[in-house]
């Protein structure tokens, strides 16, 4: 069996005084009125230009990202490696518009690709396809809508920025995934995956596309993928994620009279996941999964499942994946076991990465989320060591 439990090997990493800080953090994110005015200040200020460093650099920033740029991760990256935890660097600018910052994004996933190259500790890159698009204009083509010239040659650039990146991964051998986004784009972002997949899969499982198991639709394409990927002669390739655009997905739905993509309950989604991973462990000779997820069961059933097949921890075809500074006792307890285990270090100016930060605050606040759980650990930890 499994356990996540063991608090010495899960915060080992953290000095006293770190842990300390962590629980302050947490107890901070844990109160929803705070995250809920500290969140509206900081769009305010952000708004107004006004300075918000002082206060985000040394609390949330250090938790959960790991510098402002490649090279200021490298601490994160070297420690993590010394318990055995891989990292994903994750340029994490979003709500970008112009053609420069989509160039300027697509050139930083091209220098996290030679990092990793250049870094056992790197495994994968991974981008977010809004970072490279309008959004607008990938929900038009989604939509079948006839796009103007000018809109046609700015797609045209898109495609060349995915197949760009897909390229480098290829000639470089380091794997790339690719985020996944809300229902309105998802399709077209599908289509760009699957070309990639279909060219640069052939001998390994290089491109990585997401699959969002709240969305009552993704385990019939997985199945539907995984036939055609044979058909083709290709590998199959996915990160399992639970999806983080519920409520606008719905209220979306809600808001254009259509049916939600997403399933009525929690059960439902939990059940979803843990058979999209059953299903790709059972095929496991030509489908890669990354089982992204800060849910103990969830990880706890793939590794027992692995274990229980006799599959070794390390098998090349399974990582799994947590978000830096989110569930350290689910990614340390892995590593400790011997799984391939990885965490998303986010990075990039202050500044842009707030609306990241600001994510990882809400998320955290939700009852149904982490922060009681993590907030009961790092308490047992420093009742462990007698920190006062
Ligand atoms: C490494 C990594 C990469 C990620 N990449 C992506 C990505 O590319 N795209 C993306 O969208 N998200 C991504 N996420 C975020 C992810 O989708 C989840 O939002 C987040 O991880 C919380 O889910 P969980 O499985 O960790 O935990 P849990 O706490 O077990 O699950 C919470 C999730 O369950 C689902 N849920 C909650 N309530 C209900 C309900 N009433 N009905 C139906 N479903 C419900 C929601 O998806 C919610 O986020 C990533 C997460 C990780 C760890």
């Amino acid at each position: 069996m499994i356990s996540f439990d063991n608090t010495e090997i899960a915060f080992k990493d953290k000095s006293s005084r770190e842990l300390k800080k962590t629980l302050w953090l947490f107890r901070l994110v844990g109160n929803p009125g705070l995250v809920k005015t500290g969140s509206y200040a900081l769009k305010t200020a952000l708004f107004l230009k006004f300075p918000v460093r002082w206060a985000i650099k040394p609390t949330v920033f250090d938790h959960f990202c790991g510098g402002e740029t490649i090279d200021d991760c490298d601490e994160t990256i070297a420690k993590l490696g010394q318990s055995g935890i891989q990292t994903i660097l994750d340029y994490s600018a979003e709500g970008k518009e112009s053609e420069e910052d989509f160039e300027y994004t697509k050139n930083q996933i091209l220098a996290t690709i030679l990092k990793a190259k250049n870094n056992p500790h790197i495994p994968y890159a991974v981008f977010k396809p809004s970072g490279l698009a309008r959004v607008a204009l990938l929900e038009k083509v989604q939509n079948r809508e006839k796009l103007t010239e000018k809109e046609q040659q700015e797609f045209g650039r898109i495609k060349q920025r995915v197949e760009t990146i897909c390229a480098k991964a290829k000639e470089t051998g380091v794997p790339v995934m690719i985020d996944a986004e809300e229902s309105w784009i998802q399709q077209i972002v599908d289509e760009m995956v699957e070309e990639m997949k279909f060219k640069y899969n052939k001998e390994e499982p290089l491109i990585f596309g997401t699959l969002q198991m709240y969305r009552h639709d993704r385990l019939d394409y997985l199945k539907d993928f995984v036939k055609r990927a044979r058909e083709k002669g290709v590998f199959t390739a996915f990160k399992l994620v639970r999806g983080a655009y519920m409520e606008k997905e719905r209220a979306r739905a809600k808001k254009l009279g259509l049916p939600s993509p997403i399933y009525p309950d929690k059960p439902a989604t939990d059940e979803a996941f843990d058979q999209a991973t059953l299903f790709c462990l059972d095929n496991i000779e030509d489908v890669a999964v990354c089982v992204g997820t800060h849910n103990e069961k969830s990880c706890a059933l793939a590794a027992e499942t692995m274990i229980s097949r006799s599959m070794p921890a390390d098998h090349p075809f399974v990582s799994f994946a947590q978000l830096l500074g989110m569930s350290d006792h689910i990614s340390y307890n892995l590593a400790a076991e011997g799984f391939n285990v990885c965490k998303y270090v986010p990075y990039g100016p202050v500044k842009t990465v707030v609306p990241y930060l600001i994510r990882r605050a809400e998320e955290n606040t939700s009852v149904a989320g982490q922060t009681s759980r993590e907030l009961f650990l790092l308490k047992k930890e420093t009742v462990r060591r007698k920190v006062q």
